[in-house]
């Protein structure tokens, strides 16, 4: 049996009907840059998360530069993050103007919010927490932290389409929150794509002036801007995708509690938390356990026709020492040693994940 870490193809064939259909409507009218179906999808995506604006752009780095232009970072200044992250977190802070300054990240795989004051300079702007593989960070810490010290928050959640945090979504706690469409993540589209979340109208104003060249309704030029226009027919696709999306969510959060239960007790690895509704509702993006000897775990699930992945190629931010990064972080180093995904999406059959299952209590003898 094979079990692909992620089936790009199956993206299209699951519905290849529609897509087709989808790509001739829209495509027979011209329909292709800033049209109603972008509007559509951006409201869809407000429903969801409760947002008060979203934003269509070209991908979710695209939509945390923007976020971080429109919401005023000051050139020079400092933005905390988790070094457990896409280097992207820390280029759109770089791109934007700001440093970015990676902490530790704990047993969970989030930023360590005990580890953010000691971080905090005069040079401190803001945090951006990213909420990883899924799950939103305590933001209860993090928003009292950024109260006592006047700091702002973004998110980074390109992860998180709709994980939330005591019912609120990710995206939506700070200034701006991005959403990534890249295929692999929950809701994929066909090639780049990404969203911003917003909830103070002026930013939103100035986010979509920035989106278009800086140019307004009326085609006037009304500050510098920038291209980064999220396509009308991945739109169109994504729209029709939305209807689908908390039955493939359910399903993912089925596939994490089949993990949890099968694997709990073995001593060699550590699990994500099970899935849950009180604090955290988890949309598992991804499932990422910390494993002993896991660089031989991946040789055998390889073996046995099972794809994983090290998120980042197995990188922490902070060890892109050729950025320039001079932090230490040892809590981070370990876990970095360890941590291995293993397969995670709504397309997983049940004998598939068994099959991961079973190889995985196979290679630790349980
Ligand atoms: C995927 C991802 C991004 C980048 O998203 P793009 O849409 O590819 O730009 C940023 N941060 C995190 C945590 C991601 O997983």
């Amino acid at each position: 049996m094979q079990v692909p870490f992620f089936p790009y193809s199956d993206l299209f064939t699951e519905d290849e009907k529609a897509y087709t259909e989808i790509f001739r409507s829209v495509s027979s009218r011209g329909a292709f840059i800033l049209q109603k179906e972008l509007e559509e999808f951006e409201d869809l995506v407000c429903q969801h998360t409760k947002s008060n604006f979203a934003i269509g752009m070209g991908n979710a780095t695209d939509a945390l530069e923007i976020g971080l232009m429109a919401g005023g970072l000051k050139q020079g200044n400092e933005v905390i993050i988790s070094s457990h992250t896409m280097i992207a977190t820390a280029s759109a802070i770089k791109v934007a103007g700001g440093n970015p300054v990676p902490i530790e990240c704990g047993n969970d795989h989030m930023m360590d919010v005990s580890k953010i004051e000691s971080a905090i300079t005069e040079k401190t702007q803001a945090i951006m927490p990213t909420q990883l593989n899924g799950r939103v960070c305590d933001m209860d810490s993090i928003m009292l932290i950024a109260e006592k010290y006047n700091l702002d928050i973004y998110e980074d959640s390109a992860q998180a389409f709709g994980a939330k945090y005591k019912g609120k979504a990710a995206g939506t706690f700070g200034l701006a929150g991005c959403i990534s469409f890249y295929p692999a993540k929950t809701m994929g589209c066909f090639g780049d794509g990404g969203i911003l979340l917003l909830q103070d109208e002026e930013l939103y104003r100035k986010a979509k002036l920035i989106r278009d060249h800086g140019r307004n309704e009326e085609n006037k030029i009304e500050m510098w801007g920038r291209n980064s226009r999220l396509d009308n027919l991945q739109a169109a696709f994504m729209a029709h995708k939305m209807q689908y999306y908390d039955k493939w969510i359910a399903r993912r959060r089925e596939i994490a509690l089949m993990y949890s239960e099968s694997l709990k007790d073995i001593q060699e690895i550590l699990l994500p938390p099970p899935p849950e509704n009180e604090v955290h509702f988890d949309i598992f993006q991804n499932y990422e356990i910390q494993a002993d000897r896991r660089d031989n775990l991946k040789i055998k699930l390889a073996n046995d026709g099972i794809g994983t992945l090290q998120q980042w190629s197995g990188i922490a931010v902070h060890q892109c020492k050729e950025l320039g990064f001079t932090q230490d972080l040892p809590i981070t180093d370990n876990i970095f040693s360890k941590i291995l995904m293993i397969p995670m999406n709504h397309l997983l059959t049940d004998d598939q994940v068994e099959h991961v299952i079973g190889k995985i209590k196979e290679f630790y003898n349980y």
